[in-house]
């Protein structure tokens, strides 16, 4: 997948059934379609006639579940799949998701996708009042506060916990009577409700998880919306009222798949939008244009349909490169980019290319792809960016929450354009990535969180406050820079 070669991460894909016989090959299936918001870990709770098993581990879906068994031996009519890239928490197995909880009197299983933002304060208080943590991963507060509250009944509880948390989540919640589902008030992570053929429930983090597995869309999970699916069907409320739809624009940009929907937007459509919106306000003296595969081709398309100028395969990305662990050193980082795409020289030869791409974050891929197509004769390189300038951190769950890495905090435009040795370099302007997008018009920011690239974050940041204003100290940019 193309997130390798962005260094940049989401935290996790979410995958739930329940009422279905097959819930557990079901959700491995859906899992795959989602293994491109995690890959270094993955794990299933199935819901078995002796109650919640799990198999779980470290590396790709394929590699966790390599043979029929690690299926078979948790199979039931509901379960709880998740693949993870860790951020809070580090690259610890007993990190891996679903976590499962063992209680005197029963099982649950929890999976997260997002960043909790007073978590540390949280889990300070739980210690000093004698709870005992068995990971590092901000999940495991949401369960702590879940058995201590002193709410009447499950779903009181479940409520109560949920309003004590902030930041991005969406959580899936499996016990031996219900499969549960929240979204934080802000909507920052997505969550989709769908019907599999036989009636079966699906709860999961993309549509196009659920075509995967034949089931029909039903709706998006709003914010501060919780669902719980048990034998007497679906169930809704609001757990709280004081929403903001603020979806993470990253999503739209680079995570998502181009074939889901989140609140009724394609994300291929979306990025086609932005890519025309760009043409319109970074145009370039180029002879083609070329998208760098694979999250930047819509955008590229919607360039080339906008300027007239014609879109050609310039570069082409390895299917079969073996997977490569988020590369510790630059001289690594810089290896696997080349292992993963290459320039078509017959294309790019003497030609002037207008290079899209949907962002940057170190500048290290961009780098790399500038000297390959110089390299296959590329006569100028005119880079340009289908989404504004990343230049804050982000504490919702994406795994950048120090201003060092990002290459557009540190730098001007006029600098990256050197230092990318590009003959000219261009990014989108917020207001146009909000309206190219345009979930709802009447919410600020039209319904997105766009806090990486304004600094304007949707939520209080708790735990990060301190950390955001240290680095807001340093910083010395013009934040409405977007050409050079
Ligand atoms: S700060 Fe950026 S990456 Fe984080 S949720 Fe907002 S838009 Fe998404």
């Amino acid at each position: 997948m193309p997130h390798e070669i962005k260094e940049l991460n989401e935290e996790c894909g979410l995958f739930g059934v329940w009422g279905d016989p097959n819930a557990v090959p079901i959700t491995h299936l859906g899992l795959h379609t989602l293994q491109h918001r995690g890959q270094e870990g993955a794990g299933i709770v199935g819901l078995t006639r002796t109650g919640l098993r799990r198999h779980y581990g470290l590396g790709l879906l394929s590699e966790v579940f390599a043979k029929p068994a690690d299926l078979a031996e948790i199979a039931g009519n509901a379960a709880l799949g998740h693949v993870r890239y860790a951020t809070a928490g580090g690259r610890l197995l007993e990190n891996i998701q679903p976590l499962l909880f063992r209680f005197s009197t029963e099982a649950m299983a929890l999976a997260h996708n997002g960043n909790l933002t007073n978590a540390l304060t949280l889990r300070r208080q739980l210690e000093d009042t004698g709870a005992i943590f068995h990971t590092t991963s901000d999940t495991e507060v949401l369960m702590h506060l879940l058995r201590r509250s002193p709410q009447p009944g499950f779903i009181g509880q479940l409520k109560e916990a949920l309003n004590q948390v902030h930041g991005g989540f969406a959580f899936l919640l499996l016990t031996e009577t219900g499969l549960y589902a929240a979204v934080d008030p802000n909507g920052f992570r997505p969550l989709v409700l769908g019907r599999l053929p036989d009636g079966g429930v699906v709860i999961c983090s993309e549509t196009a998880a659920l075509d995967a597995v034949g089931a029909k869309f039903v709706r998006d999970i709003e914010p501060g919306e919780l669902v719980s699916v048990t034998a007497a069907g679906v169930h809704t409320e609001q757990y709280t009222t004081h929403t903001q739809l603020s979806v993470c624009a990253m999503e739209f940009i680079y995570f998502a798949r181009p074939d889901s929907q989140i609140h009724g937007v394609n994300v291929h459509q979306a990025r086609v939008a932005m890519g025309r919106r760009l043409a319109q306000e970074q145009p370039a003296d180029a002879d083609i244009v070329v998208g760098v595969p694979n999250s930047s081709l819509s955008a590229a398309m919607g360039y080339a349909r906008e300027s007239g100028i014609p879109y050609d395969l310039g570069l082409v990305k390895s299917q079969y490169v073996a997977r490569t662990f988020i590369q510790p050193t630059q001289a690594l980082r810089e290896l696997a980019v080349k292992r993963k795409l290459s320039a078509v020289r017959a294309v790019v030869e003497g030609k002037s290319i207008a290079l899209i791409d949907d962002s940057i974050v170190r500048g290290t891929t961009s780098m790399q792809l500038v000297k390959l197509l110089r390299a296959a004769g590329a006569k100028a390189v005119h880079l340009r960016i289908a989404s504004p300038p990343l230049r804050f951190p982000c504490f919702y769950g994406i795994d950048i929450q120090s201003t060092h890495e990002l290459m557009a905090a540190n730098h001007s435009v006029a600098e990256m354009r050197a230092m990318l040795g590009v003959d000219s370099l261009g990014f989108l302007s917020t207001q146009a990535l909000e309206e190219s997008i345009d979930l709802d018009p009447s919410a600020p920011h039209h319904g997105l969180c766009t806090a990486y690239f304004t600094g304007d974050y949707p939520t209080p940041l708790y735990d990060y406050a301190a950390t955001l204003h240290k680095e807001l100290a340093q910083l010395t940019m013009n934040v409405s820079e977007v050409s050079a």
